[in-house]
């Protein structure tokens, strides 16, 4: 038999064609921490296709793009709509002094989030007037937008800041009316049944290509002039453009919801 199947393996060898029930790897090899898989695991699933997009910054396959440059079909705006022109969309003037704030109709958990956005040119006012905006995940964690080019602020609320705790590692900032791009990866919090935090919220986050934030782990729900703290929430929630009453514009949003598998494990195999 095993001459056979030998013999036969060699002659789709010799024409090119791979067996189909031989698959590339070891099932004699030690285990991992893990205790599902060995070391090179033949029957460990293989990674997903994804076609990635024709030009860097373009929506992968598996993307759920969130905004085309076209259609906001996918928000809904609190207040006023937000115009879009020009492939664009921009935070309105404030009408009565109310806000706008722009939400996604769908919820997200873990998410990658590749976003574009500009700086009103010329810049007007200064510090957290210059500029500001902000992606708040979940409608409650805020990654800092603003205009940090030669725009002195505190260091926690300037751009790539986890707001009120965390500055960016470095200033990587556009001048005011350049496309610039953010690339995030968020991971929700998670909660014990009696709410108190299992596993905080953490921020990977690549501004202009250039890391900001590593893996860094949240306070809590964003707020202003307080140290910020968790409130147990569900697991999935809006994403949310902030208006800060500066006409900051976006253009290719798009995001991928990310699988338990997506959260980084420790050298045993727990969750870190
Ligand atoms: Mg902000």
């Amino acid at each position: 038999m095993r001459y056979i199947v030998g013999l036969a393996a060699g002659l789709l060898a010799a024409t090119g064609i791979a067996a189909a029930q031989e698959k590339p790897g070891f099932r004699d090899t030690p285990m991992l921490p893990d205790g599902k898989w060995h070391v090179h695991d033949a029957d460990r699933p293989y990674p997903a296709v994804v076609t990635p997009g024709a030009t860097p910054g373009a929506a992968p396959s598996d993307a759920v793009v969130l905004f085309d440059g076209r259609s906001l079909d996918a928000w809904t705006a609190t207040g006023t709509p937000w115009p879009v022109k020009d492939g664009a969309v921009t935070v309105p003037p404030r009408v009565g002094g109310k806000e706008s704030l722009l939400v996604s109709k769908q919820s997200f958990g873990d998410v990658q989030l590749h976003l574009e956005f500009r700086s009103p040119n010329p810049p007007t006012k200064s510090s957290q007037d210059r500029g500001n905006s902000g992606i708040w995940f979940m409608q409650r964690y805020e990654v800092q937008i603003l205009d940090g080019y030669q725009n002195p602020t505190y260091a926690d609320g300037t751009v790539g800041a986890i707001y009120g705790w965390k500055p960016p590692l470095v200033n990587p900032s556009r001048r005011p009316g350049e496309w610039q791009s953010y690339d995030i990866v968020f991971e929700r919090p998670r909660f014990n049944a009696d709410g108190s935090v299992k596993r905080p919220a953490y921020v990977t986050a690549f501004l202009n290509g250039v890391l900001v934030q590593n893996h860094q782990a949240m306070l809590g729900t964003t707020i202003w002039r307080q140290v910020a703290k968790y409130e147990a929430h569900g697991d999935a929630a809006p994403i949310q453009l902030q208006d800060h009453d500066s006409p900051v514009s976006f253009r290719n949003i798009w995001v991928r919801p990310l699988p338990e598998a997506a959260l980084s494990q420790d050298s045993t195999g727990g969750k870190q």
